[in-house]
C-alpha cells in the first residue's frame, strides 16, 4: 500500500490523480490532499476520498473547510493551512509517494522538499524543473528520490528509454506537440484572442494556466527546457515535432535508426497511472485507443517564426543560465494579465522577451539566486504591463 500526498488536487491533475488511485484501493491510499483556495472542490474531495489530512494555502479557506467538514461529521480528517504544512504533508512518514500538481513557481518549495526527503516524487508541476534544471536533479539524486515524470510527453519518452535509463544510444528525443487551437494561424492574426478562445484546446481538458501555454506554443518550450534537466541531454538533441492527433505523445531516435514511440488516448490518467504503478502497470481507467478509428497520424516541423514563444524557449533552453528561469517568471505573470484581460494575446512573447534581455548576464550559482532572478522577472514583466 502507498499513501499519497497529491500537491494540487483540486486542479486538473489532481482530479485525475484521485480518479486512478480510487480505482485501485488495495495499492493506494491519499495520505493528504492540498489547494489555494478553492474549499468547494476540496470538500467534495475529502468527502469521497477520506484523506488523513487536508492543506488550503489560504487560512481563510481552511476554517472554512473545517466548518464545512464538522457538519458532515468528517472531524477526523486534519486541517491545515499554509505553506509550511503544505511541505510537511510531502515529508512526513507517512507519506510515500508525492504528486507534484501545484500550477507554477508556487509549486517549487513542496515539491523540492519532496525530493530532498527521499519521496517518490511525480512530477507534472513543470515550471519548478524549468527554474531549477539541474539543481533539482542532484538533489533528487544525492536524496535517492525516484522522479517519474507525469507531463505526458517526457512519461512517453521515459517509457521509450531503456528500462535502466541508460541511454547510451540514444541520438534525439522528438516532443511531439498539438500545435493548440491556433495551429496553421498566422502569429500576427492572433491579436484579439480572447481567453477563453486561447483556452480551449483541441485534444486536452487542462487547467487555464498551461492551456494558455499549449496556445501560445510556450508549453512546447518550457517542455523543452523540462526535457534537458529530467534527461540529462543537450538542447539541440531535443527536437519539437508538431502532431496534431495527439496520440503519439513522443518519441526517442536511436543511433541504429529505430524510433521507439508511445501511443494512447490523450488522457492524463495513462501517464498517472504508469507513473503511480511504475515498474508495474495498473488499470487508468482511459478510453482505450481504436488505431484502426484514428487511421492517420501527422507530423510536421514547427515554424518558429510564427511561433514567438517557443522560439524564445528554445533560447533559453540552449543559452541557460538566468533564461530559463526569466522566461518562466515572465511567462506566469504575461498568462495571468492576459486572462485577467490586462494584455493581449500577442503581447505575451514581448513581455517574457523584455525579462530575458535584461536578465540575460544573471548566472544563478544556488537556489537563492535562483529565487532572486525568479523575482526580478516578475518585477520586469509587471513594469512591461503597467
Ligand atoms: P490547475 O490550474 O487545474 O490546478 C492547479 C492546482 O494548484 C489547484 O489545486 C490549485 O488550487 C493549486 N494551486 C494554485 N495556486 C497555488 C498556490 N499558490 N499554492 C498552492 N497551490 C496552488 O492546473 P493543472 O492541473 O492543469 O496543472 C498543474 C501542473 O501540471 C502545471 O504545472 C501544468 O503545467 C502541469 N501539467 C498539467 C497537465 C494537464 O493536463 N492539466 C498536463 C501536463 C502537465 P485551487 O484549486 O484551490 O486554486
Amino acid at each position: 500500500m502507498q499513501s499519497i500526498t497529491i500537491l494540487g488536487s483540486t486542479g486538473s491533475v489532481g482530479k485525475s490523480t484521485l480518479d486512478v488511485i480510487a480505482r485501485h484501493p488495495e495499492k493506494y491510499d491519499v495520505y493528504a490532499l492540498t489547494a489555494n483556495t478553492n474549499t468547494t472542490e476540496m470538500l467534495a474531495q475529502c468527502l469521497v476520498h477520506n484523506p488523513k489530512v487536508a492543506v488550503m494555502l489560504c487560512e481563510k479557506a481552511a476554517e472554512e473547510l473545517l466548518a464545512e467538514l464538522a457538519k458532515a461529521d468528517l472531524s477526523d480528517i486534519e486541517v491545515r493551512s499554509g505553506e509550511e504544512e503544505v511541505v510537511n504533508c510531502v515529508t512526513s512518514d507517512r507519506c510515500d509517494a508525492v504528486m507534484a500538481a501545484i500550477v507554477g513557481a508556487a509549486g517549487l518549495r513542496p515539491t523540492l522538499a519532496a525530493v530532498r526527503a527521499g519521496k517518490r516524487t511525480m512530477i507534472a508541476n513543470k515550471e519548478p524543473l524549468v527554474m531549477t534544471g539541474d539543481l533539482f536533479i542532484n538533489e533528487a539524486r544525492e536524496h535517492g528520490a525516484l522522479v517519474l515524470p507525469i507531463d505526458s510527453e517526457h512519461n512517453a519518452i521515459f517509457q521509450c528509454l531503456p528500462d535502466k535509463q541508460v541511454y547510451d544510444g540514444v541520438k534525439k528525443l522528438h516532443l511531439t506537440a498539438s500545435g493548440g487551437p491556433f495551429l496553421g494561424r498566422e502569429w500576427s492574426s492572433l491579436d484579439n484572442i480572447r481567453p477563453e478562445e486561447a483556452c480551449a484546446h483541441p485534444n486536452w481538458q487542462m487547467g487555464r494556466k498551461i492551456s494558455v501555454d499549449s496556445a501560445t506554443m510556450m508549453n512546447k518550450g518550457l517542455e523543452l527546457i523540462e526535457a534537458t534537466a529530467l534527461f540529462s541531454i543537450d538542447a539541440d538533441r531535443v527536437e519539437v515535432v508538431v502532431h496534431p492527433q495527439s496520440i503519439i505523445h513522443s518519441m526517442v531516435e536511436y543511433i541504429d535508426g529505430s524510433f521507439i514511440a508511445q501511443l494512447g488516448s490523450p488522457d492524463m490518467k495513462i501517464p498517472i497511472a504508469h507513473a503511480l504503478a511504475w515498474p508495474s502497470r495498473v488499470n487508468s481507467g482511459a478510453a482505450a485507443l481504436d488505431i484502426t478509428e484514428i487511421a492517420r497520424l501527422d507530423f510536421q516541423k514547427p515554424d518558429y517564426n510564427n511561433m514567438p514563444c517557443l522560439f524564445l524557449a528554445r533560447q533559453a533552453a540552449q543559452e541557460g543560465g538566468a533564461l530559463p528561469i526569466a522566461l518562466n517568471a515572465a511567462n506566469e505573470i504575461a498568462v495571468e494579465a492576459f486572462l485577467n484581460q490586462k494584455i493581449s494575446f500577442t503581447s505575451i512573447p514581448t513581455i517574457i522577451e523584455s525579462a530575458m534581455i535584461y536578465l540575460k548576464d544573471e548566472a544563478p550559482t544556488d537556489l537563492s539566486a535562483i529565487l532572486n532572478i525568479d523575482n526580478e522577472a516578475r518585477i520586469i514583466a509587471k513594469r512591461a504591463i503597467h
